[in-house]
């Protein structure tokens, strides 16, 4: 089953030159493509949007913060089953908890620099290209 996810390398990524590490791994994945790639600082408006479920939550003026600081990776990867794979390549949100060999597990310490997003569903999938990717067709 073919999909497309929205990825972000987070500017903890970007700044610590981890770019080619991250996109190697997702490159190296037989069948999957990145079909757009812009490296770019974030506006706080569209992490906002991106990240409007975690309103309220104490993390979340740190978490939009840190992701306007400094630029970030953003991408669309397309491929079979591509939406639990970049979740699994990702590692679980604490990078402590995160096996080695998956992009946390391997290169964090903290839960809010943790490197990585990858949307966790096709809805988030179709939301979130919307907001990174505006001009992208179906
Ligand atoms: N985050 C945080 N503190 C927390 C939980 C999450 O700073 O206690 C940050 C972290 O960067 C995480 C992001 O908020 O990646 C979004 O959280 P979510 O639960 O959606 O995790 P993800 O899907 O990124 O693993």
């Amino acid at each position: 089953m073919s999909q497309r996810t929205l990825v972000l390398l987070k500017p903890d990524a970007v700044s610590r030159g981890l770019i080619g590490e991250i996109v190697g791994r997702v490159e190296r994945k037989a069948g999957w493509r990145i079909t757009a790639l812009e490296l770019r600082t974030l506006e706080r408006a569209t992490l906002e949007t991106h990240y409007a479920e975690h309103v309220g939550r104490p993390f979340y003026e740190p978490l939009i913060e840190f992701m306007a600081s400094g630029p970030s990776v953003a991408m669309v990867v397309e491929g079979e089953r591509v939406i639990e794979g970049l979740r699994t390549l990702a590692g679980p949100t604490d990078p402590i908890a995160a096996a080695p060999g998956s992009v946390r597990g391997d290169f964090g310490t903290v839960v809010r620099e943790n490197l990585i997003h990858a949307s966790d569903s096709e809805e988030s999938a179709e939301r979130e290209m919307k907001i990174f990717f505006p001009h992208l067709s179906n």
